[in-house]
C-alpha cells in the first residue's frame, strides 16, 4: 500500500519542492543522493574505495521528453567516463533508457546509449542498463541485446525477481552470450499479471536466479543487489557449500543504506559494489527509496513534532 502511495507521488513534481524546503527530509535526500554536482559524487567515491568498495555511479534522470535533453543525458555519461579515468577511481556506471530517449524511439536510443558503451570500452570501463517499469522489459532488453553483441565486455543488465518472467529472460540471454546481470528484488509498482504480489515468493525467485547464476557461473556474473540480510546469509551459505570463487560474484547496495554491512562484506572478503546516484533530478529515485521502508518516513513524522 504505501510503496504504492510513494510511487504515485513520485510521479507528482510539486511534492519535490515540499521536501526541499524541510530540514528533516532534506537530510533523508543528502542520506540517498551523494550530491548535485559530479564533484560531489567523485567524492563519495573515493570514500568508499577507500574502504576497498567499488562503486556504480548514476546521474539521476528518467523519461525524457526530446533528442536534445537524451543526447545532453549521455554527453553527461561519457563526462562521467572521462572523469573516472582521469581520477583513477574504480567505478563503473548505471543509467536508463528512459534518460537516453527509449519513449522517442528504439533506435534512437540505442544509437544514443552506443556511444557511451563505445567510450566505455575505450576506457575498459562498463555500462550497467537499469531495469525499469515493465513496460520497458522488451525494448531494453533488444537494445542491451544490441550492444552486447558490438561490445560483450563493456555492458550489463538488470533482472527484477518480482517478475514472472525473470527466470525465462536470464535462461535466454545466458544461452546467446556471456551474461552480467545484476539481480534486483524490482522497484516498481507492477500488476499481479506480470509480478508476483507477495513479498515472500519475491525472495523465493530472488533466490532461484541466483541459483541459476552459480549453477552457470561460466555464462553468468551475477551482482546480487539487495539489502536483506536473509538473502545474503542465504547467498554466503550457497558459495562456501558449493566452492563459488569470491571472484565470480559480486554484492551490490545502494548509496546510504546498510554501509556497516557493506564493509563487513568486503572484510570478509566479498567484493562489494555500491550504486552512487547523483544530479538535480533526484525526486522520483528518493521517493521509491522512501516507500521501501516505513521507518524512513517515521524519521520525517519525528522531526516535524520536534522542537
Ligand atoms: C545496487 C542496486 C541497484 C538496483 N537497481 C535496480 C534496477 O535497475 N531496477 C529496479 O527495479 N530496482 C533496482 N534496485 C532496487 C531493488 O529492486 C529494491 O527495490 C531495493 O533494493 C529494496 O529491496 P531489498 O532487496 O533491499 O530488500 P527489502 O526486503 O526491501 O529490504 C531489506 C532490508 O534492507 C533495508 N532497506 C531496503 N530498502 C531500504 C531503504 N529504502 N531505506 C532504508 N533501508 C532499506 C532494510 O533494512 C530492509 O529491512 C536496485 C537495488 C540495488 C541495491
Amino acid at each position: 500500500m504505501m510503496r504504492s502511495f510513494f510511487i504515485f507521488l513520485s510521479r507528482k513534481n510539486g511534492v519535490k519542492k515540499i521536501i526541499e524546503g524541510f530540514p528533516p527530509s532534506k537530510r533523508l535526500v543528502d542520506r540517498f543522493i551523494s550530491g548535485e554536482t559530479l564533484d560531489d559524487a567523485v567524492n563519495a567515491v573515493k570514500r568508499l574505495n577507500q574502504e576497498n568498495i567499488m562503486v556504480t555511479l548514476d546521474h539521476l534522470g528518467e523519461n525524457v521528453g526530446n533528442e536534445e535533453e537524451a543526447k545532453k543525458s549521455a554527453d553527461a555519461y561519457i563526462e562521467i567516463l572521462e572523469r573516472i579515468d582521469k581520477e583513477k577511481i574504480n567505478s563503473s556506471i548505471s543509467l536508463k533508457l528512459t534518460q537516453m530517449g527509449l519513449d522517442i524511439g528504439d533506435e534512437f536510443c540505442y544509437e544514443n546509449v552506443k556511444r557511451i558503451v563505445k567510450r566505455a570500452k575505450d576506457f575498459k570501463n562498463f555500462v550497467r542498463v537499469d531495469m525499469e517499469s515493465s513496460e520497458y522489459t522488451d525494448r531494453t532488453i533488444n537494445v542491451y541485446n544490441r550492444l552486447r553483441k558490438e561490445f560483450p565486455e563493456n555492458v550489463g543488465i538488470v533482472f527484477q525477481a518480482y517478475l514472472y518472467r525473470a527466470e525465462k529472460d536470464i535462461l535466454n540471454l545466458s544461452n546467446n552470450g556471456f551474461l552480467n546481470v545484476r539481480l534486483c528484488k524490482g522497484a516498481y509498482k507492477e500488476p499481479k499479471e506480470v509480478a508476483f504480489p507477495r513479498k515472500k515468493d519475491v525472495d523465493e525467485n530472488f533466490k532461484k536466479l541466483i541459483r541459476i547464476s552459480f549453477e552457470n557461473t561460466d555464462r553468468i556474473y551475477p551482482a546480487i543487489a539487495t539489502h536483506d540480510e536473509k538473502i545474503i546469509t542465504w547467498t554466503i551459505d550457497y558459495v562456501k557449500k558449493n566452492k563459488i570463487p569470491e571472484d565470480r560474484f559480486e554484492f551490490q547496495m545502494l548509496y546510504g543504506i546498510r554501509y556497516e554491512l557493506q564493509k563487513e562484506l568486503v572484510r570478509e572478503g566479498y567484493r562489494v559494489r555500491v550504486y552512487v546516484p547523483y544530479g538535480k533530478e533526484w525526486y522520483p529515485y528518493f521517493m521509491r527509496r522512501l516507500g521501501e521502508r516505513p521507518a524512513n518516513l517515521f524519521f520525517i513524522i519525528k522531526n516535524i513534532f520536534k522542537k
